[in-house]
């Protein structure tokens, strides 16, 4: 009797440990790290590993050390220094950001403007002891967010700041170039599958499973951390949203939001809650949530004219839901409280 008693608990420690070394054998999941000053997370699902994971949260914060326009040892923080002193060398990534930022500028009338970095400062929205900054400070700011004294060398890879207090701010596009980069390192894997969210800065690779789309949700934006007021099927796409609520103070009884219109000085007022931009390129569609959260609903619509394959999503104060042609239909409103407008 005694030796069966020793067999089964001979073969239930066995099993016990099989199950243990299943455990720490069975691919981490997601992983999510506080990088650009805010909670991205990427998930390869299966084919997650610890490595991978490395790999990819290492070249996000090899960007953030290039681009942070909130660290004072950054590429971009050398280049803001040197305003109307001295051209400074740029690393490729800065350039891959900086063209694109200036075409944008162009094609908005420079309603994105990357060189917004003094009246970001002056606001400071995010920030512990945000205020509403004095007229005479916004208008000393409006004089020098000048995205045409931004000077680039393609031949000495060098950045110049023609004018004394200059500052460039990569903070509405940079985010979607960093997202491009993380899909480039899991295409190059041979991945077929996997979510990389940073910040709300969402890209989607391949589909849930074959034939079934992933299943994203865009966020109320009168809420900060809203529950999801819309849902949609999508595959292989970036879906980057700007909002209100994002960063924001209140003062009073106005609140202050981060995205700032060059012509006034001030966060933009029109019409819009939010703008979700969908892309296969995570930087245009980041890029465009801003300038067209900045242009409005009506001017927008002509806008995406220049963008083929590129849709929008527009939330407004009156709860209208609206869509550009290619998700017509395509979308389904949770929140009884928002209507879809045609
Ligand atoms: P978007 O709508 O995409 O962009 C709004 C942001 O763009 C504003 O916050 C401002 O930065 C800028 N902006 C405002 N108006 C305009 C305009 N008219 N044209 C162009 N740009 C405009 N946040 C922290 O708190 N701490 C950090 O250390 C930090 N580090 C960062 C490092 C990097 C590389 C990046 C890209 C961002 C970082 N951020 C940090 C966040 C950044 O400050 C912005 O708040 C964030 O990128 C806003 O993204 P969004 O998608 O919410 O807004
Ligand atoms: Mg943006």
């Amino acid at each position: 009797m005694n030796q069966l008693k020793s067999k089964f608990l001979l073969f239930f420690i066995l099993l016990f440990v099989a199950y243990l070394l299943a455990g720490c054998t069975q691919a981490p999941q997601a992983h999510t790290e506080f990088v650009f000053g805010t909670v991205c997370s990427i998930n390869l699902f299966k084919q997650g590993s610890d490595e991978r994971y490395q790999a990819l949260f290492m070249r996000l914060r090899e960007l953030d050390a290039i681009l942070s326009a909130n660290r004072d040892d950054s590429t971009i923080a050398k280049i803001n220094a040197a305003a109307g002193i001295t051209p400074v060398y740029a690393e490729k990534e800065i350039l891959d950001i900086l063209g694109p930022a200036l075409e944008f500028a162009e094609k908005s009338g420079g309603r994105f403007n990357p060189a917004i970095g003094p009246l970001v400062r002056l606001w400071n929205i995010g920030n512990e002891g945000a205020t509403v900054p004095k007229k005479s400070e916004i208008t000393n700011a409006l004089k020098i967010i000048d995205w045409r004294s931004i000077h680039i060398d393609h031949d000495l890879n060098t950045v110049f700041l023609e004018k004394v207090g200059m500052r460039l701010d990569l903070g509405a596009i940079a985010k979607g170039y960093a997202a491009n980069e993380a899909a480039k390192m899991i295409h190059n894997w041979g991945l077929q599958r996997g979510i990389i969210d940073l910040g709300g800065n969402i890209l989607v690779i391949g589909s849930k499973e074959p034939g079934k789309p992933w299943h994203i949700g865009i966020r109320n934006p009168e809420i900060s951390g809203g529950n999801s007021i819309v849902s949609l099927h999508v595959s292989n796409i970036s879906v980057v949203t700007s909002g209100v609520n994002e960063r924001f103070f209140i003062e009073g009884d106005k609140q202050y939001h981060h995205i700032l219109d060059p012509k006034t000085g001030y966060p933009a007022e029109n019409e819009l809650l939010s703008v979700s931009v969908l892309s296969a390129d995570s930087m245009v569609a980041d890029a465009l949530s801003t300038t067209l959260f900045l242009l409005g609903t009506k001017k927008s619509m002509s806008f995406l004219a220049e963008f083929p394959g590129v849709d929008a999503i527009f939330i407004d104060k009156a709860h209208a839901v609206r869509v550009t042609k290619g998700l017509q239909g395509s979308i389904q409103i949770l929140d009884p409280s928002f209507h879809q407008n045609y």
